[in-house]
């Protein structure tokens, strides 16, 4: 098994040849720090919109070689979130934001057939699935007219026929992509537009020039090679976020992690998974797989551990441990994967919000705009964020510049070192109870005492 801190999705792509670094002083209209789906998907929404706007992009590494290349390639739309968004932002508000995910994952199948950009998109159902008596009912709350349906043992067997499998729900409006090649297509497209992206070129301070002459407040954007000063700025980092002063406690960072075994079709088909459907378990720390083009299976974990000060590299990367425990679950859910190899292993941070929700933050006084908070869910909510993120940068007063996720009542989670160890315990209780249930067993009572608290105290861990 090959452990692979870019993951195979990069690898089978291809990473393109770098662009140049910034090394000048420019000006422009909006400057997007951050080359992931979020950072493109607002150039993109800026350039087709506004086509004589100034874009900028400014990435740390090469776009798309974090996360936005290599999660799990679920295109998802909120409608699962459903009971979450309510709660938050009251029935009409989730209503809305639930209908225009839906268009964002349509929009991202009609933009790869518009720029023939070959993303491996395949448009399928996403499913729940309980794989444990105490994994059922996941996600009923969510059940709504045609949107989201509930399936019986035998549906959900009908889909995919593990042994493991009593029930779920199902979302009609889903797919799959091949996320690194819908990441790198969007680049090349971007710069085909004349979006300007520069490429190793991290952002080491963001701030409001109050002094400039001609525009006092305008953003400026340092990195160590130049300087880009726009009228309006999006901070569009992911998990990075946590770095920054303002958001630090409006995050935590754990990571996901994956496991791809070598081809396997025959075993697919004797499974009948063949309509590409997108699964995950009913776990808290939950399980997510899915077929390829290719024939082989996808199997991810939220599960892995938290990151202190909001790092984004090292075992959040590649975590031995981590890539075991999802193996073994691979295995549970697809007994008849024995003797079949892991062909490869890797992982990538992931931003947890305390509510679970993505969100938008205003900064810099009405200037600067921040999306992050995607949990494990944002290869569809990005293109989402982006229509907001471009209005808002735009200065436009429409709908996608006042959907409730757009500065929402602040929730904070403790700050450090209290918040890495306290979640470090409830996490670790999570996992050892829910695989202890899987088993038809019980953890130790200290780890099932743990595992509730997050719930009685309201916190949403994941899902
Ligand atoms: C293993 C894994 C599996 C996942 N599976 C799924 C899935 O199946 N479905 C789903 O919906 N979501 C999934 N996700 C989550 C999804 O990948 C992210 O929510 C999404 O890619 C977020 O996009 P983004 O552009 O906000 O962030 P990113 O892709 O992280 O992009 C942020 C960019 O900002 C750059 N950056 C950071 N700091 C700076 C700086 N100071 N200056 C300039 N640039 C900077 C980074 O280099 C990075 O390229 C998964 C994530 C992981 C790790």
């Amino acid at each position: 098994m090959k452990h692979d801190a870019h993951g195979w999705w990069i690898a089978e792509a291809g990473a393109p040849a770098p662009v140049p670094a910034l090394a000048e002083e420019i000006d422009a209209d909006v400057v997007v720090v951050g080359g992931g789906y979020t950072g493109m998907w607002t150039a993109w929404e800026i350039a087709e919109t506004e086509p004589n706007a100034r874009v900028v992009v400014l990435e740390a590494d090469g776009c798309g070689m974090g996360p936005s290349g290599r999660n799990g390639g679920f295109l998802s739309s909120l409608w699962l979130y459903l009971p979450l968004l309510r709660g938050e932002h009251g029935e009409a508000a989730a209503l809305a934001l639930c209908k225009a995910s839906v268009e964002s994952v349509e929009a991202i199948g009609a933009w790869c057939e518009a720029q023939e950009v070959d993303a491996w998109h395949r448009a399928a159902p996403h499913l729940v699935v309980s794989c444990a008596p105490g994994q059922d009912g996941a996600s009923a709350g969510a059940v709504n007219g045609d949107n989201v349906v509930p399936l019986t043992g035998a549906e959900t067997r009908a889909v995919c026929d593990s042994p493991v499998f009593r029930g779920g729900v199902a979302t009609r409006a889903g797919a799959t992509v091949h996320p690194a090649r819908l990441a790198f297509g969007l680049r090349e497209r971007l710069l085909g537009r004349g979006v300007r992206i520069f490429e190793r070129s991290a952002v080491r301070a963001l701030r409001a020039d109050q002094a400039h002459p001609e525009a006092p407040g305008a953003m400026v954007a340092e990195t160590a090679g130049g300087r880009v000063r726009a009228a309006t700025a999006v901070v569009a980092v992911n998990a990075a976020s946590g770095q920054l002063h303002r958001l630090r406690n409006r995050l935590t960072v754990s990571s996901s992690h994956i496991v791809l075994t070598e081809p396997v079709p025959d075993v697919i088909e004797a499974l009948g998974w063949t309509g590409g459907e997108a699964i995950t378990d009913g776990r808290a720390l939950l399980h997510y797989f899915r077929t390829t083009r290719d024939g082989r299976i996808l199997f991810g974990w939220g599960g892995g551990r938290m990151a202190a000060g909001a790092r984004t590299h090292g075992r959040m990367d590649v975590d031995p441990d981590i890539v075991a425990q999802t193996e073994r679950s691979l295995h549970r859910i697809f007994p008849t994967l024995a003797g079949r190899r892991i062909d490869h292993a890797w992982g990538g941070p992931i931003d947890v919000s305390p509510t679970h929700l993505p969100a938008i933050v205003t900064l810099a006084g009405g200037r600067a705009w921040a999306a992050f908070g995607y949990t494990g869910n944002g290869v569809g909510p990005s293109h989402l964020a982006g229509r907001s993120l471009a209005s808002l940068a735009l200065g436009r007063r429409d709908d996608a510049a006042r959907w409730a996720w757009i500065d929402p009542p602040p929730k904070t989670v403790p700050p450090e070192p209290l918040r890495v160890a306290g979640a470090t315990v409830l996490r670790a209780a999570l996992a050892r109870s829910e695989a202890a249930a899987e088993a038809g067993a019980r953890a130790d009572p200290v780890s099932e005492a743990l595992a509730a608290l997050p719930e009685k105290l309201g916190l949403h861990i994941v899902r």
